[in-house]
């Protein structure tokens, strides 16, 4: 078998098709998992787990694989490979080689033979909407509830405290919608006053729904940089906002402008201990 390297990327870009060799393949516990040079395929990312793997078909001398999922896999020091959650370092340690995973049913293609790559389309559109949609609301809902700051706090890139990089514990991007929790602990709350949050939410959801909408009339471009083709790259989410172009380090995929999307809504919800924050974001495309 082949010895892959890094596996090379193309979905930053928003690619969806691509032709590549097969340089090995792994079986794992939901199938056969193969690994090529180049993909466009999106892996679940095994660290910060927030988008889920594109699904899609791969295709060998005239013979379709379905891919069900897509992972991230990882070469250790040793020659060890390893999928998933699996995987017992983080994201882009130096010691081991980083690869996109393409989980397909039944004999996979052998290494060295030719493929085509082919994401759902549909499915990576619905993804990356709500993607760009998390990023939005996350700086809408720092700029909502920048006033309840008591300290000084790192702020986000229109200069607003960086509630959701401070408080986020988990975000999941699905098809429709993205979900994000965020943990009003004690240690937040000696910094953050949570005083009225329950009853200021309806107002709160408001005015980041405002300011969403603003920033879709605007269609203002987005983007993915890149500072190589790696999987483990350190990309960078940008948004060419009216006020400021602001950047996140992301590992996802994007809409390429906000006019993509005809709403972008948020629903806010307070656990009844107080202690967790979600917010609920519905992109509409058009
Ligand atoms: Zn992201």
């Amino acid at each position: 078998m082949a010895d892959p390297t890094t596996t090379s990327v193309t979905f930053p870009t928003g690619a969806t098709d691509g032709e590549a060799t097969v340089l090995g393949t792994y079986v794992l516990p939901r199938g056969a998992g193969v690994v090529v040079d180049s993909t466009p395929f999106h892996p679940l990312d095994h660290t910060w787990p927030d988008q889920p793997g594109d699904t899609g078909t791969l295709v060998a001398g005239g013979v379709a694989y379905e891919v069900v999922d897509c992972v991230t896999g990882a070469i250790g020091p040793e020659g060890e490979f390893a999928a998933g959650a699996a995987i017992p370092v983080r994201r882009g340690d130096e010691a081991w080689r980083w690869l996109v995973v393409h989980l397909v049913d039944g004999e996979p293609p052998a290494p060295g033979r030719t493929v085509g790559l082919h994401v759902d389309r549909d499915r990576r559109a619905a993804l990356s909407a709500a993607h760009t949609g998390c990023h939005l609301m996350a700086l809408a809902l720092n700029e909502a509830l920048a006033g309840r700051w008591r300290k000084e706090v790192r702020v986000d890139g229109l200069g607003h405290p960086d509630f959701d990089g401070t408080a986020v514990q988990v975000s999941r991007i699905d098809a429709g919608t993205a979900t994000d929790r965020y943990r009003i602990g004690r240690t937040l709350r000696r910094r953050f006053d949570t005083e009225g949050l329950r009853e200021a939410l309806p107002g709160l959801a408001f005015q980041v729904n405002e300011r969403l909408a603003g920033w879709l009339a605007r269609d203002a471009p987005v983007r993915i940089d890149a500072p190589g083709p790696d999987l483990t790259a350190r990309r960078q989410w940008v948004c060419e906002l009216p006020e400021r172009t602001v950047r996140i380090p992301c590992g996802g995929t994007h809409l390429r402008r906000l006019g993509e999307l005809t709403s972008l809504t948020v629903e806010l919800m307070l656990s009844d201990d107080g202690s967790e924050l979600v917010a609920v974001t519905t992109p509409q495309r058009s």
